[in-house]
């Protein structure tokens, strides 16, 4: 007879462990117990040898589908006393920690909903120890009912009776809910609850209006994305004439009714995290152009709550459309909309009928968004299903302290961490909304108790003007700012698990370099601790302040060569006199212009002179709408005959990227085909970008290149430059599942303050 502790540490909670745990136990006869000290499960188990060792195989296994066990350690114990096994209650226990995201509705529990017989039949809120809602429930860890928003719903007997039933898939869920004891959904006006408000929300959906529906981590609009007036009146409503909308298709035929799915897709689009996936539409697909114009792309998704699934599925007799457009439910840039209150306040305006419910979401998540790339996963936005799993560094394992990285202006998230642990959280918005602030002050405080990482060190982009670095210093903590590109290159690293200096190609929108300018288009010599600015694109001069991150026909005329500035962009169609006039003046008095090596604003530049995009209503939108007619064009692409890279006075690398943007000018004036000019514009970047890279790597015998930043959520650029990078002899590191964009910075800025801050001990 043989005692064992086992530790497991990794997402080992709410996921059904524990039950397995015991059920297991059972299986192989031995006694013990299992409980959850909040960072990892500790089970004790006695018995003869071998069964030991079978069940500790078992254990390994066979966990549950949802667990991931991260590491385990076990040891030899005093004697357990008892006969049996059982699961102890909870108590929370120092080390780090590790909250589930939640997880889309099982298989299992959509046959139990439309099962006429169950007693869940058409229950919204069906779900499982292998499903349902988890952080955005969470109120404390560890995680048990009391500690989550179902402390408001005590449990029926029949539910009770699955909670603690061995041999039920509901033992031990801590969301258990029926229609006895369970949440309800209501209608906001008061007016309906239940069943009704189900039809009636069905009803109007057909009949083409808005409604808003709460779902895991806050409200979504809602409408028939089939119907082109619909969505248009959607897009009046919510002031949004172009950016595209996230459309939910009732099943995975729907979705390939409406677009290719690589093979290799199909998982993450039906996976238990359920994100937003941007695919190539298919022709003769019934979603309206409203939804995407102008783009060939889609962005699907599946249904991942009860709820969502009632929608498509009611009987009622009502025919639903299958795909619906499914939208945050937000003003541009706020947080994502969570109580009554707030919907109330924020979407009564935008919606016909508003159907919440009354299980509270205690942390925002809004859907996570990838991108296709080489046939896999490349995020744009992690945020529900995958905030807050961590990232394990090995070299940072030793950081005792932790640490809060604030993260960027744009796409905010925040990242904790503390030995060598880093937890990106979900997405919260853009800081310029005063709400936005406000949620990563919450969420931040709440966050760092879930995890127990009490922050004694802020991350900081050190941008004068940012409401982030406002944040961090009222934090009263000690404050380490990190320059944003170098963050973006270290969040790249640090996702690849790579701690060796990299030169860091980081181009993007607008960054704060250490001399004041406007960065975005860098060459680094980069690694945790610190950085050289190697290169960068020919600075430009910036004029016209916040718009010009807008217009991007300012920054087009500001790359114009001086004489002929205005007739040629007058005959470039960049407006009208007076406008480029006053532009001009602006540009030549240097008066509220900046000093910018921006990659972003290169783009937004070139869309204009192309006459793609003059003005971006979203951000991004000028240079999407670049990237796609370069992808209009088929064939295969020489770059232009430019001069070659060149030396700054100061020694750094110049990509001679001026030179570009006139021949782009020329071309177009003498008739040239608009999609071939985005293509080529295309090749002849990365080209450059390559010629810097070998560059870089005689200067410093580096030969690995990281890629980052917003503007390489172009995949075409993406490719183009890796193919380049590897032709040279390159090793490249680029992004999967951390977003290239802004939101991925804080993960940087949090791994580059750690390494400063083991550094000083
Ligand atoms: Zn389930
Ligand atoms: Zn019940
Ligand atoms: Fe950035």
């Amino acid at each position: 007879m043989t005692t064992r502790e086992i530790r497991v540490f990794g997402v080992v909670q709410g996921v059904g462990f524990r039950p397995f745990v015991h059920r297991l136990a059972e299986t192989h006869g031995v006694a013990g117990y299992v409980a959850n000290k909040g960072s990892y499960v500790k089970i004790v188990v006695a018995g003869a040898e071998e069964r030991l060792a079978a069940f500790r195989r078992e254990l390994v296994e066979n966990a549950p589908k949802r667990a991931s066990i991260l590491h385990l350690e076990e040891r030899e114990t005093d004697p357990f006393p008892g006969i049996g096994f059982s699961i102890v209650e909870s108590e929370a226990d120092s080390g780090s920690r590790f909250v589930s995201p939640d997880i889309a509705i099982c298989e299992a529990c959509r046959e139990e909903l439309f099962d006429e017989d169950d007693r869940r039949y058409l229950h919204p809120f069906i779900n499982c120890t292998d499903c349902g809602p988890r952080l955005t429930i969470l109120d404390e860890m560890p995680y048990d009912r009391q500690r989550t928003s179902m402390k408001s719903f005590p449990m029926c007997d029949a539910c009770a009776a699955e909670y603690n039933d061995k041999a039920s898939r509901r033992y031990d869920a801590q969301p258990i809910a029926c229609h006895d004891c369970g949440p309800q959904v209501y209608l906001l006006d008061g007016s309906l609850r239940g069943a009704e408000a189900i039809r009636a929300v069905r009803r109007a959906i057909c009949g083409g209006k808005i409604v808003a529906v709460k779902g895991i981590g806050g409200f979504h609009l809602c409408c028939d994305a089939t119907n082109e007036a619909a969505v248009q009146l959607l897009r009046e409503r919510k002031h949004r004439p172009m950016k595209p909308f996230a459309v939910m298709v009732r099943d995975i035929e729907t979705a390939e009714r409406e677009a290719k799915i690589p093979d290799t897709m199909c998982a993450a689009l039906d996976g238990p995290e359920k994100p937003i996936v941007i695919l190539w539409r298919k022709k003769g697909g019934s979603i309206a152009p409203a939804v995407a114009p102008g783009s060939r792309r889609v962005g699907l998704m599946l249904p991942y709550t009860p709820l969502h699934l009632l929608l498509f599925d009611y009987p009622d007799g009502l025919v639903m459309p299958d795909a619906l457009v499914m939208t945050s439910g937000n003003p541009p840039g706020a947080p994502i909309c969570r109580t009554d209150v707030e919907a109330r306040e924020t979407l009564a305006p935008l919606a016909d009928l508003i159907l919440s419910h009354d299980r509270r979401i205690r942390v925002r998540a809004d859907d996570s968004v990838m991108e296709v790339y080489d046939g896999a996963p490349y995020m744009m936005r992690r945020s529900r299903g995958y905030a807050p799993l961590p990232i394990f560094l090995s070299s940072l394992e030793n950081m005792r302290d932790g640490v809060l990285a604030v993260g960027s202006e744009l796409k905010n998230t925040f990242c904790l961490g503390q030995n060598g642990m880093f937890y990106p959280s979900a997405h919260i918005g853009d800081m310029g909304d005063l709400g936005s602030v406000e949620c990563l002050r919450e969420t931040a405080s709440r966050m760092a108790s879930l995890l127990a990482i009490p922050p004694r060190v802020v991350a900081y982009d050190p941008h004068p003007a940012y409401h982030t670095a406002k944040f961090a210093a009222e934090l009263g903590l000690s404050t380490i700012p990190v320059q944003h590109h170098h963050a973006h290159i270290v969040s790249c690293m640090a996702e690849n698990g790579r701690t060796a200096p990299v030169i860091g190609v980081a181009f993007d929108g607008t960054g704060y370099g250490t001399d004041g300018n406007v960065w975005g288009g860098e060459l680094l010599l980069a690694d945790y601790k610190g950085f050289t600015r190697l290169g960068s694109i020919e600075p430009f001069l910036q004029a016209g302040g916040e718009r010009a991150a807008r217009e991007g026909w300012r920054i087009a005329a500001g790359l114009l060569p001086g004489e002929t500035v205005l007739e040629t962009a007058l005959r470039l169609g960049l407006g009208n006199e007076e406008e480029l006039g006053a532009q001009c003046f602006l540009l030549e008095n240097k008066i509220n212009t900046v000093t910018s090596t921006s990659a972003g604003r290169l783009f937004d530049a070139v869309s204009a002179a192309l006459g793609l995009c003059r003005t971006s209503t979203f951000e991004g939108e000028a240079a999407m709408a670049l990237q796609f007619a370069a992808e209009e064009s088929d064939a295969a692409r020489e770059g232009f005959d430019l001069p070659s890279i060149h030396m700054a006075e100061d020694g750094r690398i110049l990509l001679p990227t001026t030179a570009l943007f006139a021949e782009i000018v020329k071309q177009r004036l003498s008739g040239e085909n608009v999609s071939a000019l985005a293509a080529v514009f295309h090749v002849s970047l990365a080209k450059m970008i390559g010629a810097g890279c070998r560059a870089a790597r005689d200067r410093t015998g580096v030969s690995s290149v990281a890629l980052s930043g917003g503007v390489f959520q172009n995949t075409l650029l993406l490719r183009l430059v890796e193919q380049n990078l590897r032709k040279n002899g390159f090793e490249v590191l680029r992004h999967r599942m951390i977003p290239a964009n802004d939101g991925g910075l804080s993960l940087g800025q949090a791994v580059c303050a750690a390494a400063r801050m083991t550094e000083n001990k």
